[in-house]
Protein backbone atom coordinates (compact mmCIF):
# COMPACT_ATOMS: atom_id res chain seq x y z
CA UNK A 1 0.00 0.00 0.00
CA UNK A 2 1.27 3.73 -0.92
CA UNK A 3 0.51 6.26 1.27
CA UNK A 4 1.51 9.94 0.78
CA UNK A 5 2.34 12.10 3.41
CA UNK A 6 1.90 15.85 3.70
CA UNK A 7 3.14 18.29 6.06
CA UNK A 8 1.69 22.14 4.71
CA UNK A 9 3.23 25.15 5.71
CA UNK A 10 1.77 28.69 4.49
CA UNK A 11 3.54 28.39 1.51
CA UNK A 12 5.60 25.29 1.36
CA UNK A 13 4.08 21.35 1.17
CA UNK A 14 7.03 18.82 2.61
CA UNK A 15 5.91 14.94 1.59
CA UNK A 16 7.01 11.71 1.44
CA UNK A 17 5.47 8.86 -0.67
CA UNK A 18 5.62 5.80 1.52
CA UNK A 19 5.46 2.02 0.67
CA UNK A 20 4.10 1.23 4.11
CA UNK A 21 4.74 -2.78 3.60
CA UNK A 22 8.24 -2.24 3.49
CA UNK A 23 8.81 1.09 5.30
CA UNK A 24 10.28 2.47 2.20
CA UNK A 25 10.36 6.18 1.16
CA UNK A 26 9.67 5.75 -2.81
CA UNK A 27 10.25 9.73 -2.95
CA UNK A 28 10.17 12.93 -0.97
CA UNK A 29 10.96 16.60 -1.44
CA UNK A 30 9.55 19.93 -0.85
CA UNK A 31 7.21 22.59 -2.96
CA UNK A 32 8.29 25.86 -1.61
CA UNK A 33 7.50 29.13 -2.26
CA UNK A 34 3.69 28.55 -2.86
CA UNK A 35 2.14 32.07 -3.92
CA UNK A 36 5.71 33.41 -4.09
CA UNK A 37 7.04 32.09 -7.46
CA UNK A 38 7.74 28.11 -6.69
CA UNK A 39 10.41 25.71 -6.20
CA UNK A 40 9.88 22.13 -6.24
CA UNK A 41 12.59 20.00 -4.71
CA UNK A 42 11.87 16.55 -5.44
CA UNK A 43 14.25 13.12 -4.64
CA UNK A 44 13.19 9.73 -5.74
CA UNK A 45 14.99 6.95 -3.99
CA UNK A 46 17.99 6.23 -5.68
CA UNK A 47 18.15 8.53 -8.77
CA UNK A 48 18.27 11.99 -8.83
CA UNK A 49 17.15 14.85 -7.34
CA UNK A 50 15.04 17.33 -9.46
CA UNK A 51 13.96 20.48 -8.71
CA UNK A 52 11.34 22.83 -11.17
CA UNK A 53 11.07 26.50 -10.59
CA UNK A 54 7.66 26.08 -12.30
CA UNK A 55 5.69 28.55 -10.73
CA UNK A 56 3.24 27.38 -8.05
CA UNK A 57 0.60 30.35 -7.99
CA UNK A 58 -1.23 28.01 -5.01
CA UNK A 59 -1.31 25.08 -2.91
CA UNK A 60 -3.38 23.32 -5.29
CA UNK A 61 -1.11 23.48 -8.33
CA UNK A 62 2.03 22.70 -5.56
CA UNK A 63 -0.30 19.51 -4.85
CA UNK A 64 -0.53 19.24 -8.39
CA UNK A 65 3.01 19.25 -9.25
CA UNK A 66 3.86 16.93 -6.46
CA UNK A 67 1.85 14.19 -7.72
CA UNK A 68 2.67 14.94 -11.72
CA UNK A 69 6.69 13.96 -10.25
CA UNK A 70 5.74 10.98 -8.58
CA UNK A 71 4.03 9.76 -11.99
CA UNK A 72 6.52 11.38 -14.40
CA UNK A 73 7.87 9.13 -17.04
CA UNK A 74 11.43 9.66 -16.21
CA UNK A 75 11.97 10.33 -12.56
CA UNK A 76 7.83 9.05 -11.38
CA UNK A 77 8.12 6.10 -8.40
CA UNK A 78 4.32 4.90 -9.40
CA UNK A 79 2.58 4.65 -12.27
CA UNK A 80 -0.41 6.07 -11.59
CA UNK A 81 -1.99 8.76 -8.88
CA UNK A 82 -4.63 5.85 -8.42
CA UNK A 83 -2.05 3.63 -6.40
CA UNK A 84 -2.06 6.36 -3.82
CA UNK A 85 -4.30 4.59 -1.21
CA UNK A 86 -4.11 7.97 1.05
CA UNK A 87 -3.03 10.89 2.40
CA UNK A 88 -1.82 11.27 5.55
CA UNK A 89 -1.81 15.06 6.70
CA UNK A 90 0.24 16.73 9.64
CA UNK A 91 -2.29 18.79 11.40
CA UNK A 92 -0.81 20.79 14.35
CA UNK A 93 -4.06 21.66 16.39
CA UNK A 94 -7.30 19.15 17.01
CA UNK A 95 -8.21 21.07 20.20
CA UNK A 96 -10.06 18.98 22.72
CA UNK A 97 -11.54 17.10 19.71
CA UNK A 98 -9.73 14.38 19.06
CA UNK A 99 -7.64 12.21 21.39
CA UNK A 100 -6.77 10.10 17.31
CA UNK A 101 -5.89 10.36 14.24
CA UNK A 102 -8.97 10.34 11.71
CA UNK A 103 -10.08 10.19 8.47
CA UNK A 104 -11.03 13.64 7.26
CA UNK A 105 -15.14 14.67 6.16
CA UNK A 106 -16.65 17.78 6.98
CA UNK A 107 -16.72 17.80 10.54
CA UNK A 108 -13.27 17.22 10.60
CA UNK A 109 -12.47 19.83 8.80
CA UNK A 110 -15.38 22.28 10.94
CA UNK A 111 -12.97 21.00 13.83
CA UNK A 112 -9.54 21.97 12.52
CA UNK A 113 -10.72 25.39 11.18
CA UNK A 114 -12.48 26.32 14.55
CA UNK A 115 -9.06 25.37 16.34
CA UNK A 116 -7.55 28.56 13.91
CA UNK A 117 -6.95 30.54 16.58
CA UNK A 118 -4.86 27.62 18.78
CA UNK A 119 -2.90 26.67 16.06
CA UNK A 120 -3.00 30.15 14.05
CA UNK A 121 0.11 29.82 11.82
CA UNK A 122 0.05 25.87 10.94
CA UNK A 123 -4.32 25.05 10.98
CA UNK A 124 -5.09 27.39 8.00
CA UNK A 125 -2.57 26.09 5.83
CA UNK A 126 -2.85 22.18 7.28
CA UNK A 127 -6.42 22.35 6.08
CA UNK A 128 -5.71 24.14 2.72
CA UNK A 129 -3.39 21.14 2.12
CA UNK A 130 -6.17 19.13 2.65
CA UNK A 131 -8.31 20.55 -0.14
CA UNK A 132 -5.89 20.72 -2.41
CA UNK A 133 -5.15 17.28 -2.39
CA UNK A 134 -8.94 16.60 -2.31
CA UNK A 135 -9.77 18.71 -5.75
CA UNK A 136 -6.74 17.20 -7.18
CA UNK A 137 -6.82 13.18 -6.10
CA UNK A 138 -9.25 10.60 -7.77
CA UNK A 139 -12.46 11.42 -5.35
CA UNK A 140 -12.80 8.87 -2.46
CA UNK A 141 -8.87 9.10 -1.82
CA UNK A 142 -8.89 8.62 1.99
CA UNK A 143 -7.39 12.21 3.27
CA UNK A 144 -6.38 11.46 7.14
CA UNK A 145 -5.68 14.15 9.51
CA UNK A 146 -2.45 13.51 11.95
CA UNK A 147 -2.90 15.42 15.21
CA UNK A 148 -0.04 16.99 16.68
CA UNK A 149 -1.72 17.33 19.77
CA UNK A 150 -3.87 13.90 20.11
CA UNK A 151 -1.34 11.72 22.27
CA UNK A 152 -1.99 14.19 24.83
CA UNK A 153 -5.28 14.21 24.97
CA UNK A 154 -5.60 11.42 27.80
CA UNK A 155 -4.06 13.76 30.45
CA UNK A 156 -6.11 14.37 33.14
CA UNK A 157 -7.59 17.81 33.76
CA UNK A 158 -5.19 17.95 36.97
CA UNK A 159 -2.69 17.98 34.48
CA UNK A 160 -3.64 20.03 31.66
CA UNK A 161 -5.81 23.13 33.86
CA UNK A 162 -4.35 25.88 34.49
CA UNK A 163 -4.95 28.15 37.54
CA UNK A 164 -6.64 30.98 36.04
CA UNK A 165 -10.12 31.44 36.55
CA UNK A 166 -12.46 28.83 35.37
CA UNK A 167 -14.60 30.95 33.40
CA UNK A 168 -11.94 32.43 31.55
CA UNK A 169 -10.32 29.52 30.69
CA UNK A 170 -13.49 27.74 28.98
CA UNK A 171 -14.54 31.15 27.16
CA UNK A 172 -11.03 30.94 25.30
CA UNK A 173 -10.56 26.83 25.63
CA UNK A 174 -7.25 27.94 27.11
CA UNK A 175 -5.31 24.48 28.93
CA UNK A 176 -2.41 22.40 28.19
CA UNK A 177 -2.46 20.83 24.88
CA UNK A 178 0.87 19.37 24.25
CA UNK A 179 2.44 19.54 20.62
CA UNK A 180 4.68 16.76 19.05
CA UNK A 181 2.26 13.61 20.24
CA UNK A 182 3.01 11.78 17.02
CA UNK A 183 6.68 11.63 17.95
CA UNK A 184 6.24 10.53 21.68
CA UNK A 185 3.98 8.29 20.36
CA UNK A 186 5.76 6.51 17.95
CA UNK A 187 8.83 6.78 20.01
CA UNK A 188 7.11 5.35 23.57
CA UNK A 189 5.42 2.73 21.05
CA UNK A 190 8.53 1.71 19.71
CA UNK A 191 10.77 1.65 22.56
CA UNK A 192 8.42 -0.86 24.60
CA UNK A 193 8.82 -2.99 20.74
CA UNK A 194 12.31 -2.43 21.09
CA UNK A 195 12.90 -3.49 24.91
CA UNK A 196 9.95 -6.53 24.28
CA UNK A 197 8.17 -4.93 27.08
CA UNK A 198 4.88 -4.55 27.22
CA UNK A 199 3.59 -0.86 26.32
CA UNK A 200 0.31 -0.87 28.12
CA UNK A 201 2.13 -1.70 31.68
CA UNK A 202 5.36 0.60 31.57
CA UNK A 203 6.16 4.00 32.58
CA UNK A 204 8.00 5.90 30.28
CA UNK A 205 9.43 9.41 29.76
CA UNK A 206 9.93 10.66 26.41
CA UNK A 207 12.52 13.61 25.67
CA UNK A 208 12.13 14.96 22.20
CA UNK A 209 14.79 17.31 21.92
CA UNK A 210 15.43 19.19 18.75
CA UNK A 211 15.00 22.77 17.62
CA UNK A 212 11.41 22.65 19.82
CA UNK A 213 11.84 20.37 22.50
CA UNK A 214 8.60 19.01 24.54
CA UNK A 215 9.26 15.97 27.33
CA UNK A 216 5.90 13.30 28.05
CA UNK A 217 5.15 11.59 31.41
CA UNK A 218 3.84 7.94 29.57
CA UNK A 219 2.28 5.97 31.56
CA UNK A 220 0.58 2.09 30.42
CA UNK A 221 0.19 3.21 27.14
CA UNK A 222 -1.32 6.78 27.85
CA UNK A 223 0.30 9.89 28.13
CA UNK A 224 -0.39 11.72 31.77
CA UNK A 225 1.36 14.81 31.00
CA UNK A 226 3.78 16.85 28.75
CA UNK A 227 5.60 19.80 28.80
CA UNK A 228 4.06 22.21 25.97
CA UNK A 229 0.92 24.05 26.98
CA UNK A 230 -1.41 25.97 25.31
CA UNK A 231 1.28 26.80 22.93
CA UNK A 232 4.93 25.44 22.26
CA UNK A 233 6.57 28.00 24.15
CA UNK A 234 6.29 26.11 27.46
CA UNK A 235 8.51 23.25 29.20
CA UNK A 236 12.32 23.55 29.00
CA UNK A 237 14.26 26.45 27.46
CA UNK A 238 14.88 25.64 23.49
CA UNK A 239 16.45 26.89 20.32
CA UNK A 240 15.24 30.47 20.49
CA UNK A 241 12.17 29.80 23.03
CA UNK A 242 12.21 30.88 26.47
CA UNK A 243 10.62 28.18 27.87
CA UNK A 244 8.98 28.38 31.61
CA UNK A 245 9.21 31.44 32.64
CA UNK A 246 8.03 33.53 35.76
CA UNK A 247 4.62 34.52 33.69
CA UNK A 248 5.04 38.04 35.37
CA UNK A 249 8.22 38.47 33.58
CA UNK A 250 5.39 39.26 30.79
CA UNK A 251 3.84 42.60 31.68
CA UNK A 252 7.29 43.64 33.93
CA UNK A 253 9.11 43.79 30.13
CA UNK A 254 5.70 45.21 28.10
CA UNK A 255 5.42 48.15 30.28
CA UNK A 256 9.69 48.82 30.79
CA UNK A 257 10.51 48.02 27.12
CA UNK A 258 6.91 49.47 26.03
CA UNK A 259 6.51 46.13 23.99
CA UNK A 260 3.43 45.26 22.10
CA UNK A 261 1.80 41.51 22.67
CA UNK A 262 3.02 41.21 18.73
CA UNK A 263 6.60 41.68 19.98
CA UNK A 264 6.80 40.43 23.30
CA UNK A 265 5.25 37.47 21.30
CA UNK A 266 8.35 37.62 19.24
CA UNK A 267 10.42 38.21 21.89
CA UNK A 268 9.64 35.12 23.66
CA UNK A 269 9.85 32.64 20.49
CA UNK A 270 11.94 33.92 18.58
CA UNK A 271 14.55 35.78 21.00
CA UNK A 272 14.91 33.73 23.40
CA UNK A 273 16.17 30.56 24.48
CA UNK A 274 19.74 29.18 24.20
CA UNK A 275 20.13 31.34 21.66
CA UNK A 276 18.88 34.74 23.47
CA UNK A 277 21.06 33.51 26.54
CA UNK A 278 24.32 32.80 24.91
CA UNK A 279 24.08 35.28 22.28
CA UNK A 280 26.08 32.66 19.61
CA UNK A 281 23.57 30.36 17.90
CA UNK A 282 20.42 28.66 18.66
CA UNK A 283 21.97 25.08 17.68
CA UNK A 284 23.56 23.27 20.08
CA UNK A 285 26.54 21.88 17.94
CA UNK A 286 27.50 25.72 17.99
CA UNK A 287 26.90 26.25 21.25
CA UNK A 288 29.46 23.33 22.46
CA UNK A 289 31.79 24.67 19.97
CA UNK A 290 31.37 28.18 21.68
CA UNK A 291 31.69 26.48 25.40
CA UNK A 292 35.25 24.74 24.39
CA UNK A 293 36.20 27.93 22.85
CA UNK A 294 35.71 29.49 26.46
CA UNK A 295 32.54 31.02 26.04
CA UNK A 296 30.74 31.26 29.38
CA UNK A 297 27.46 31.87 28.45
CA UNK A 298 27.13 29.43 25.76
CA UNK A 299 28.08 26.55 28.51
CA UNK A 300 25.51 28.36 30.92
CA UNK A 301 22.57 27.82 27.83
CA UNK A 302 24.01 24.42 27.95
CA UNK A 303 23.90 23.80 31.09
CA UNK A 304 20.44 25.18 32.06
CA UNK A 305 18.97 23.05 29.41
CA UNK A 306 20.17 20.01 31.07
CA UNK A 307 19.32 21.16 34.26
CA UNK A 308 15.73 21.70 33.43
CA UNK A 309 15.91 18.65 31.53
CA UNK A 310 16.83 16.32 34.53
CA UNK A 311 13.70 18.40 36.56
CA UNK A 312 11.19 17.84 34.24
CA UNK A 313 12.74 13.78 33.96
CA UNK A 314 12.54 14.13 37.95
CA UNK A 315 9.09 15.43 37.96
CA UNK A 316 7.29 13.13 35.42
CA UNK A 317 8.95 10.15 37.50
CA UNK A 318 7.17 11.84 40.26
CA UNK A 319 3.97 12.23 38.66
CA UNK A 320 4.16 8.28 37.37
CA UNK A 321 5.05 6.92 40.66
CA UNK A 322 7.75 5.62 39.17
CA UNK A 323 9.48 5.15 35.96
CA UNK A 324 10.94 2.42 33.97
CA UNK A 325 12.15 3.91 30.73
CA UNK A 326 13.79 6.99 29.77
CA UNK A 327 14.09 7.83 25.90
CA UNK A 328 15.78 10.34 24.33
CA UNK A 329 15.04 11.13 20.27
CA UNK A 330 15.12 13.93 17.80
CA UNK A 331 17.70 16.48 16.84
CA UNK A 332 19.85 16.29 19.95
CA UNK A 333 18.35 13.42 21.40
CA UNK A 334 19.62 11.56 18.63
CA UNK A 335 22.83 13.06 18.72
CA UNK A 336 24.03 14.84 21.74
CA UNK A 337 25.85 12.58 23.92
CA UNK A 338 27.23 14.81 26.30
CA UNK A 339 23.81 16.19 26.81
CA UNK A 340 21.86 12.78 27.20
CA UNK A 341 24.93 12.33 30.24
CA UNK A 342 24.17 15.26 31.42
CA UNK A 343 20.54 15.01 31.65
CA UNK A 344 20.69 11.69 33.30
CA UNK A 345 23.52 12.48 35.41
CA UNK A 346 23.34 11.99 39.13
CA UNK A 347 19.21 10.35 38.57
CA UNK A 348 21.56 6.82 40.53
CA UNK A 349 19.15 8.11 43.64
CA UNK A 350 15.60 6.80 41.10
CA UNK A 351 17.46 3.85 39.70
CA UNK A 352 19.54 5.20 36.76
CA UNK A 353 22.86 4.05 36.05
CA UNK A 354 24.12 5.51 33.42
CA UNK A 355 26.27 3.43 30.62
CA UNK A 356 29.02 6.10 29.40
CA UNK A 357 30.61 3.45 27.11
CA UNK A 358 27.04 2.80 25.37
CA UNK A 359 26.25 6.45 25.32
CA UNK A 360 29.75 7.86 24.30
CA UNK A 361 29.31 8.77 20.35
CA UNK A 362 26.23 7.28 19.68
CA UNK A 363 24.33 8.77 17.29
CA UNK A 364 20.63 8.36 15.54
CA UNK A 365 21.08 4.55 16.51
CA UNK A 366 18.25 2.83 18.75
CA UNK A 367 19.97 1.11 21.25
CA UNK A 368 20.31 1.10 25.43
CA UNK A 369 22.36 3.66 26.97
CA UNK A 370 22.06 2.38 30.87
CA UNK A 371 23.84 -0.45 32.51
CA UNK A 372 21.95 -3.91 32.26
CA UNK A 373 22.14 -3.86 36.24
CA UNK A 374 19.90 -0.57 35.91
CA UNK A 375 16.39 -0.27 37.41
CA UNK A 376 15.40 2.52 35.30
CA UNK A 377 16.39 1.50 31.24
CA UNK A 378 17.36 4.34 29.16
CA UNK A 379 17.55 4.60 26.02
CA UNK A 380 18.21 6.85 21.87
CA UNK A 381 15.13 5.84 19.60
CA UNK A 382 15.31 7.96 16.30
CA UNK A 383 11.94 9.43 16.03
CA UNK A 384 10.16 9.16 12.44
CA UNK A 385 7.36 11.43 12.31
CA UNK A 386 6.51 10.88 8.50
CA UNK A 387 7.01 6.91 8.74
CA UNK A 388 4.47 7.71 11.89
CA UNK A 389 1.61 9.85 9.87
CA UNK A 390 2.06 7.10 7.41
CA UNK A 391 1.53 3.66 10.04
CA UNK A 392 -1.56 5.39 11.04
CA UNK A 393 -3.07 6.85 8.18
CA UNK A 394 -2.58 2.94 6.68
CA UNK A 395 -3.76 1.77 10.09
CA UNK A 396 -7.45 3.67 9.62
CA UNK A 397 -7.45 3.43 6.14
CA UNK A 398 -7.52 -0.73 6.70
CA UNK A 399 -10.09 -0.41 9.35
P1 LIG B 1 13.16 20.23 14.52
O1 LIG B 1 12.52 20.56 15.83
O2 LIG B 1 13.35 21.40 13.65
O3 LIG B 1 12.58 19.00 13.84
P2 LIG B 1 15.49 18.56 14.93
O4 LIG B 1 14.85 17.45 15.70
O5 LIG B 1 15.98 18.28 13.56
O6 LIG B 1 14.63 19.86 14.96
O7 LIG B 1 16.72 19.08 15.81
C1 LIG B 1 17.49 20.15 15.38
C2 LIG B 1 18.55 20.46 16.41
O8 LIG B 1 19.27 19.26 16.71
C3 LIG B 1 19.58 21.43 15.89
O9 LIG B 1 19.23 22.72 16.22
C4 LIG B 1 20.82 21.00 16.60
O10 LIG B 1 20.94 21.80 17.76
C5 LIG B 1 20.60 19.60 17.03
N1 LIG B 1 21.50 18.66 16.33
C6 LIG B 1 21.32 18.06 15.15
N2 LIG B 1 22.37 17.27 14.84
C7 LIG B 1 23.24 17.39 15.86
C8 LIG B 1 24.53 16.86 16.13
N3 LIG B 1 25.13 16.04 15.31
N4 LIG B 1 25.11 17.23 17.28
C9 LIG B 1 24.50 18.08 18.12
N5 LIG B 1 23.30 18.62 17.92
C10 LIG B 1 22.69 18.29 16.81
Amino acid sequence: MKILVINCGSSSAKFQLFDIDTGDVLAKGNAERIGIDGKLTYKPAGKDEFVSTEPMPDHKVAVKMILDALVDKDHGVIADVSEIAAVGHRVLHGGEYYSDSVIVDDDVKAVIKKCFPLGPLHNPANLIGIEACESVLPAGTPQVAVFDTAFHMTMPPKAYTYALPYELSEKYSIRRYGFHGTSHRYVSKRVAEFLGRDYNSIKTITCHLGNGSSFAAVKNGKCVDTSMGLTPLAGICMGTRTGDIDPAIVPFLMKNENLTPDEMDTLLNKKSGVQGLSGVSSDFRDLEKAKNEGNERAALALEMFAYQGKKIIGSYAAAMEGVDVIVFTAGIGENTDKMRKAMCEGLEFMGVEFDDAANDGLRGKEAIISKPSSKVTVCVIPTNEELAIAQETEALVRK
